[in-house]
Formats: structure tokens, sequence, C-alpha cells
């Protein structure tokens, strides 16, 4: 094409439309014609099934037809959020010059467009687009120096972390952030499937270091803390991807702030998943734990509070730290209620701040900033005059920023209550620019008189139906109904003709056009005043974007502590005590998600005790199906979960201590993974487990094993057991309805055996949700039938084969006959001297870290092809 882009073949429209497209770098365009957007080719097709529109077509391109379908630029925001949500981008191609000056121009008459905006999942600052209550990172991943860098912003706040894994850890990671959005260099391998690919050249991390240091205006990053060449690898794919999307220009980020993977307890994505920890299994918010302990009362409170309970902390003294600030606030109700009444009223600081910074805020934002920044001052005053301050508080006091000056303008500056929208100008206050007040005073004064010649034109003609209007074609006129009309249409009349409508006719007049220019004249003036006003304050803003993101950050800290205060408050829940020993030591723990959807059915939640010590750090649980044998094992690590992250628990006492990694597991048949056998799903993460846990991390198996035939199940959940009773040496919950189980409490010392208590009453199953010390008597599974609706004659048949099933186990020793002679599993390991060597090799190369699940699975094999 040259430089019009003219397209042999093409008309100027289509060569337009191709050239823009070209520019669009993958994603879909919108391109502005009049009143809509319109869409071609695939882009076409994609949109039209995407959001069920209908899909026509329009002209012809290369003797084919071109597929089109548009949708109405007023209610664009909404068919783009679904684009966006359905994974597409979209670049947004506007009308740069208006039809007039097109013609100026001369030659073609088409009118100039451009790709203006890029609108893609991780890089919303739209406020319709975006859950005020959930961050919306954008993530970067890129393999450097032997690790995988990770960078993660959500420009709509600004915040901005990096960190870098082993490979194994990756998916964990990205499960923890949950970005909407992910890109990674094209050339590497390993990339997340669902990672847009980047060029190799954007994750240079030389170049990346330049350009933080430029962007923070650093002479080093070393204040930020200690960056690895992955670490910027990443951040320099992220801000590279950020400059293609803004069309050269970066939006406000917070200096990058550097995660250690050890400072944070580690949770897999399978874990995330079963726990529900931030959404519930059917992907939403609602029915997680999240959600039900959420008290926030702010946008970023709530997004904060989201991120500290993806990320539970290692390092007790930060743990106490939260904790000690959540018991301040749980200690006094008042103070409380006060805190949250004034930060319910703030608006979103940090979202008004992206807004800005991205160019697309509005008046309202910047009275949103100032309404922000003079709550904050206050709530950091009042806050500062109470005594016993916790340290934590102390240190987010010291975090707010000293806005006075800026809200001083901002006050001095803009109306109570300004528009949205910044065009039609009416949002500076009167008395901020002389200038201005007198370019409104004009036009006032030009209203006014205008108002006064209808008067007097009424009067001269003797028409009181006549009118002063203003539309945008004529400006002011005057009208008058038709049967009206001849005498003004008489000459010397002194009124000129315009317009002749069905039931009315329209004129001007010399006096009449003189006050419309002075009105039309002084109000774009004074709006274009403000148009220029509104720059210099948002520049304002942003030289101060640093410092106001630091004092949203802290009045987000300040509504968690509150949220997680009132939250033990509501539901009697105590403060952790935290120690490094490897205990866990719950007395009447409950089940937050469950207790709270069983109160709604006016059904009490039975509380119960968990002790993992060095003695016992191994629970068996065993009881009927329905007893509560996972809600038991779930609301234990949920209670971790919730004291690392600096909560209060939902028990009426816990010694907890640290946890450095949480694993969660339940057996296949619940879990509905597609695509692999579930039972090969479910060895695979096992085997993770056993490659990745510690002497201080936590496991809940529930049901493992289950996927599989009745010998093959118990004869994996036997070695799983052993295996981390011997091995990883974990604290661990295995709940199971093997019963032929609970023999290994004779070999393995730590197994402590426990069953969900049940009884039969009247032939009924009742089950009491209670935990007790040793195996389950029996295992109610016939009780359960019947429960379940089981036609009567199909139990009283499975009673008859039950009783022969009981006889032949009788005699023969049962499923599990013959596992007493079996040796111990480290006697095992001990078999032949030539085995054993090569086995102990074998094991001592092994680098948990490093292995994936795939790789652990492979691994256990091998093993056991030495053994
Ligand atoms: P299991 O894992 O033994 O099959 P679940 O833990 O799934 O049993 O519990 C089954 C149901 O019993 C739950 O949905 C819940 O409604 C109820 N339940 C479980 N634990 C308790 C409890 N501690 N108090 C009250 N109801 C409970």
């Amino acid at each position: 094409p040259d430089e019009d882009g003219a397209v042999a073949g093409a008309t100027p429209m289509m060569a337009q439309y191709l050239s823009l497209k070209r520019q669009a770098d993958g994603c879909l365009l919108f391109y502005r014609m009049g009143d809509f957007y319109e869409l071609f080719f695939d882009d076409a097709r994609i949109a039209a099934a995407c959001l069920d529109i209908a899909l026509t077509a329009r002209g012809e391109h290369d003797g084919e037809k071109v597929p089109m379908c548009g949708v109405p630029v007023h209610a664009a925001d909404a068919y783009l959020a679904r684009l966006i949500r359905a994974g597409n981008r979209v670049a947004i191609a506007e009308q740069v010059e208006s039809p007039a000056e097109a013609k100026k121009r001369g030659g073609k008459s088409l009118v100039r467009r451009d790709i203006v905006r890029i609108v893609t999942a991780g890089t919303l600052t739209e406020e319709s687009l975006l859950d005020a209550r959930s961050a919306n990172w954008l993530a970067a991943a890129c393999p450097a120096g032997g690790e995988i860098g990770l960078a993660w912003a959500d420009i709509s706040t600004g915040q901005f972390c990096v960190t870098s894994v082993a490979e194994a850890a990756l998916e964990a990671e990205l499960a923890r952030i949950g970005a909407a959005e992910l890109v990674s260099p094209e050339d590497w391998d390993g990339a997340p499937v669902d990672a847009a690919r980047r060029a190799r050249a954007d994750f240079d991390s030389i170049r990346a270091e330049a350009q933080l240091k430029q962007l923070f205006g650093v002479a080093t990053l070393d204040g930020f803390g200690r960056f690895g060449r992955a670490d910027l690898a990443a951040a320099g794919g992220l801000i590279a991807y950020l400059e293609a999307v803004g069309r050269g220009s970066i939006p406000h980020l917070a200096p990058p702030q550097k995660i250690e993977p050890q400072d944070v307890m580690a949770i897999d994505p399978a874990t995330r998943e079963s726990l529900e920890i931030a959404r519930s299994s059917a992907g939403a918010r609602g029915g997680s734990l999240l959600d039900c302990i959420d008290r926030t009362v702010t946008g970023g409170g709530a997004r904060l509070l989201g991120t500290d309970l993806s990320a539970p902390l290692t390092r007790r003294e930060t743990i106490e730290e939260r904790l000690d600030f959540v018991a301040w606030f749980e200690r006094d109700p008042l103070l409380r209620e006060r805190v949250r009444d004034t930060l319910k009223r703030l608006p979103d600081v940090e979202r008004a701040l992206g807004r800005v910074a991205a160019g697309r805020g509005g008046p309202r934002d910047l009275a949103q900033l100032r309404a922000g920044l003079e709550g904050a001052a206050e709530l950091k005053r009042s806050l500062q005059a109470m005594a016993d301050r916790p340290s934590l508080l102390d240190d987010t006091l010291g975090r707010f920023g000293a806005h006075g000056t800026l809200t001083d303008l901002l006050s001095r500056a803009l109306v109570a209550e300004p528009p949205v929208d910044s065009a039609a100008g009416g949002f500076i206050a009167q008395g901020y620019d002389a200038a201005l007040d007198e370019l409104r005073s004009t036009a006032g004064d030009g209203r006014r008189a205008i108002a006064a010649l209808e008067a007097r034109y009424r009067e001269t003609t003797g028409i009181q139906a006549l009118k002063i209007r203003h539309n945008n074609v004529l400006g002011f006129h005057i009208e008058v109904p038709a049967r009206h009309a001849d005498a003004l249409m008489k000459e010397g009349s002194g009124f000129t003709h315009r317009q002749t409508l069905a039931g009315v006719v329209r004129f001007n007049a010399a006096d009449l056009h003189e006050q419309a220019l002075r009105v039309t004249q002084a109000g774009d003036h004074a709006i274009a005043a403000e148009a220029a006003h509104f720059e210099e304050l948002c520049g304002q803003v942003i030289v101060e974007a640093a410092a106001i993101s630091q004092t949203a950050t802290a009045l987000a800290r300040i509504d968690v502590a509150a949220a997680l205060a009132e939250r033990a408050a509501e539901g009697g829940w105590t403060r952790p005590l935290m120690t490094d020993e490897p205990l866990f030591d719950v007395k009447g723990g409950r089940h937050p998600v469950v207790e709270q959807a069983l109160k709604r059915d006016r059904q009490p939640f039975v509380a119960n005790d968990c002790r993992l010590e060095e003695a016992s750090r191994l629970w068996l649980v065993t009881g009927p199906n329905m007893g509560g044998k996972s809600t038991f094992l779930r609301q234990n690590a949920l209670i971790a979960i919730l004291a690392q992250a600096g909560g209060f628990v939902p028990a009426d006492s816990a010694r907890i201590g640290i946890v450095d990694r949480l694993f969660s597991r339940v057996g296949a048949s619940d879990n509905l993974a597609q695509g692999r056998s579930t039972f090969m799903v479910e060895m695979v993460e096992t085997a993770a487990i056993l490659a990745q846990a510690t002497p201080r991390s936590f496991v809940i198996l529930d049901e493992v094993g289950r996927g599989t035939s009745t010998y093959d199940g118990l004869a994996i959940a036997w070695a799983v057991l052993e295996a981390i009773h011997d091995m990883s040496r974990s604290r661990c919950l295995f709940a199971t309805h093997y019963h032929e189980l609970t023999r290994l409490a004779e070999r393995l010392d730590a197994l402590s055996l426990h069953h969900v208590r049940a009884r039969e009453w009247k032939g009924d199953l009742v089950f009491l949700h209670e935990l007790a010390d040793g195996p389950a008597d029996r295992s109610y599974g016939l009780a359960v039938a019947k429960l379940a609706g089981l036609p009567p004659q199909v139990v009283a048949r499975a009673r008859e084969v039950l009783k022969r099933l009981e006889a032949g186990r009788q005699a023969s020793g049962g499923l599990a006959a013959g596992l007493d002679e079996l040796p111990l599993f480290a006697a095992q390991v001990k078999v032949e001297d030539d085995d054993r060597d090569a086995l102990r090799e074998r094991i001592a190369a092994i680098q948990p870290d490093a292995v994936t699940p795939r790789e652990a699975l492979d691994l256990i094999y091998e093993l056991k092809r030495l053994a």
C-alpha cells in the first residue's frame, strides 16, 4: 500500500481498513463508522459468534463478499467486556479528523482513522469492564539464568511485583497470581499454553534494568529489592507489552516489589482448587473462603484481602504483626465501626488514579481523588491520636503521603460534583480562574440577552407562540407556527428564513445572531480553558502518582485488618498462636464456609479438635460417607491459611506451627478433571506431594486411591501413607473408607486413628459429625445407600451379599490378608546391597523442587523398577 493505504483492487475504505488491521497486531479491529464499530472478515465471524449478533456482508473484496458485523458505539463497553472475557484482544480505530477536515485535505475525502486504544484482559482501566473487588493482573513469564522470572502488574492500580521460581513451581505461582492475561517469549517451549507470545527481544534483562531505572528515576534498583536476571527479564517483557498496548505510553506503575518465594506458603493449583480459596469449584467468588470472610468496605481492601489470602505468609514476625493489628481492632468494636464507616465513604482512590494515569480519567476521577485523599488524611489524624497502636498500623500510617497541596488545589479548582466526562466543561469551580469566570459571565449575559430578545420579538410581531430555540445544526434560531410564518417572511421584517418543517418555520435575525455568536464563542473558549485546566490538574496528580498509590495501599491495609476483626467478632473466632515447631493443635475448629451454609438452614455445625504433633503427626480418619471427613480435613487446611494470611480462625483455640507448603488432594471420583484418566490425575498429583512435601508441610488426602480397583486402591493408599509417614514426615490428615488401613497404626508410630461418629437409630443412619479416637467400628455403607434412596429390596439383597462376603473375609483374612507379614517400608528398601546402592544414588539425585508432577510419577515407576 502507498501512503494513503491504497491497495490494488481495494476501495479506499477497504485499503484503510486493511492497513489498520495490519497494525492491530493480531487484535480484533473495531473500525469506527458513524455510530458503529464495524468488524470485517474473520474478526466479524469471531465477534458475531461470541456476541451472538448478526453476521452480514458488505461490498466485495477480491471478488468475494466481505463478512461484517457491528456494535453500536454507545453500547460498546458491554460488547467489549464479552469479547475480552472470551479471551480476545481488541484494537479500536477511531476517526481522528472530521469529514470537513478530510475534505480540506483534498483528494479522496476518506476520513483519517487511527488505532487509539488496545483493550486486553490484563490492561483494563475502565470501571465498567473491571470488578471493583478483584485485582486485574497482567503477568509476564520468562526463563533466564536457569530460573523462571515472573512479573505481574495491575495497571488499574499500579501495583507491580516480580519473583523468580524453579520451573517446577511455575504453575503454582501462576495459580496464586491468577492473572487475567499472560505474556511470554515466543521461542520458549516451556511457556504456559495460554500465554500470548511476544518477541524475545522484549524480555532482555539488561534493557529492562535500564528502563526500570529510567521509569522510576533512580540510579540503582537496590532500594526496591534485589533483582536477578530472571526478575528483570520478566519485568522487561511486561513493560514492553504495556508499551505496545498503550501505543508507546506506559501507564502508572508503582516501583516493583520483589516477592521471595520462601516468604509465601506454597499452594499448588490443585490444592487451591480443592480448598476453594478464592474461587469455588464452580469458578465464582461466591462459595469460596475469600467470599466467606470478606467484610472489607472498600474495593482496595477487597483486592488486598484477595491477594493476602492467596499468599499466606511464612515468616512468624510478619504474621504476628498482622495479627496484632487485627487484634487491636477486634478488642475495640466502637473504634472498628468508626474506622469502617469512614472507609466506606471513601471512593476507590487506586482505580481513579489508574484511569487518570492512563489518560482515560475525567473530572469525576479528580473529585474522587480529592475526596479519597482528604478522607485518608482525616483517618490518619484520628488513628495517630490513638494509644497502643500496633506496629503494623504505625508502619501503615507512615506510608500515607502528604497530599495537602494537591487536595487544596483540587478543592479550589473543581466544583462539588463534577461530571464524568470533561468534554462539555462545567467542572472548574467559580473563582479558580478569573478569565474563565469572565468567559462564563459573557456567555451568561448573552443567554440572558437572548431570553430578552424572545420577549421583544413576541411584542414586535404580536406572535405569542414565537420561541427562540437551539439545536446543533442551526444554533440559536426563531421558531413560529407555520400559520404565523408569512408575517416574518415579508421583506423588511428583519427576519431571515432558515428552514420550513411540517408545522413550524424557523428564522434568524441580526441581533439574535450577534448574541448567539457571543454565547458560542465565549462558551467555546470556556470549554477550551477548562480542558487546559483539566490537563494541568491531571499532570499534578500524575506527579504524585507513586505517593497516592502508597496512600491507597495503606487505606486498603487498614480496611483488611478491620474487616478481619469484624469477621472474627461476628463468628466468635480466635487469634491463632503461631509457633515454629511442626505442631497443629486446634480446639473446637469449624469450617467457615460449611458453617455459614448450615446456618442459613438453621443447622448447627459440630466443632472438632485436631491435634497433630511429633508423636501423632498423621491422622487416619475413617467413617461412613457423608460423615464429615472431607469437611474436617478441609477446615484444618483453611485454618492454617487464614492464620498465616494474618487473620483470626474459626476455632476456640489454635496453636499452629508455620506451614511451608500446603497440599490437598481429593480421590479421583470426586474430581471431574477432563482429558486424562481421573485416576492418572490423582496419581500424578500424589506423586507431586511425595516429591515436594517437607516436615514443615501440611497435607490433606481425601480418599486417595479411590479411583481404581479395591486392591490397587488400598495398596496405593497404604504405600502413600507409609511414604508420608517415613519420608516426607509432614503433618497429614488422611481420610479413607479402606478400613484395612487402620492396621497401619500398629507399625507407624506417628499415625493415630480417628473416625467420624454415626449411629443407627430405628434403622436409619444418623451422622453426628463428631470426631472420636480410634477406628470406625463398621462401614455403614448399606445404611448410607438406604439413606440415599436405594429401593428397599435392593438394600435387603445387598445385606445378604454382605453377610456372605464378611463370612468369606473371616475365613480368608480379608482384603488385607497377609499385610501383617509385610516388612516395614524402610526395611523393605534394604533388600539387597546392590539394589539399595542404586536406589540410594537415585534418590539422592532427586531434586524435589525441580521435578514436575509428571516427572515425579515417572520417578516412582523408576524407583519401583529399581526396588
Ligand atoms: P464425607 O467426606 O465423610 O463424605 P462430608 O465432609 O462431605 O462427608 O460431609 C457431608 C455433609 O455433612 C456436609 O455437606 C455437611 O453438610 C455435613 N457436615 C460435615 N461436617 C459437619 C459438621 N462438623 N457439623 C455439621 N455438619 C457437618
